[in-house]
């Protein structure tokens, strides 16, 4: 990728391996709940390397030479795009409970099953679901 132009879409993170990056973010801010001190170090590093990150800016589209997103409810759209790269996040994914549901006795969903967050709140979780069995 070096030297090529390329748009990291969603994460903040995933720009840094890019040289020329533009991010569009749906969110209001980014990173917003990033660690803040992970966050001062990232947002300094975007800052230096010229890396220009849209708020606000819902992605609707890829075609053959661009993207189209829609920014303040007006449709935009970013032509001479090389690498389009989706960095969108997750959601739980659980078909096993419906599986189990009524073959066992409790089913305790913990962790990114139940609600993708950190590492943290799955251990902490999966503690208070241990501890309360
Ligand atoms: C790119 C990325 C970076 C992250 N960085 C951080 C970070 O810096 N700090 C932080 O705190 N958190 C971070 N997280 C979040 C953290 O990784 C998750 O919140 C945490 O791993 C959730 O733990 P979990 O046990 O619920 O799920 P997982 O860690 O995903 O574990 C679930 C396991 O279940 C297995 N599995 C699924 N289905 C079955 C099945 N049918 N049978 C058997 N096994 C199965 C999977 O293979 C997987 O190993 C990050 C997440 C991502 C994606």
């Amino acid at each position: 990728m070096h030297g090529s132009k390329a748009h990291g879409i969603g994460s903040t993170e995933t720009v840094r391996h890019f040289h020329f990056a533009i991010v569009f973010e749906m969110q209001d801010e980014l990173a917003p709940e990033g660690e803040s001190s992970a966050n001062f170090f990232l947002f300094d590093y975007l800052e230096k390397h010229g890396v220009t990150c849209y708020t606000g800016a819902k992605m609707l589209e890829i075609n053959d030479d661009g993207i189209v997103c829609e920014k303040d409810g007006v449709r935009c759209e970013y032509k001479g795009i090389q690498n389009v790269v989706l960095a969108l996040g997750s959601k739980p994914e659980n078909p096993l409970q419906a599986m189990l549901e009524g073959k066992v006795g409790k089913i305790i969903v913990v962790g990114d099953a139940m609600k993708v967050a950190q590492g943290i709140d799955a251990i902490s979780a999966g503690y208070r679901a241990g501890y309360y069995i």
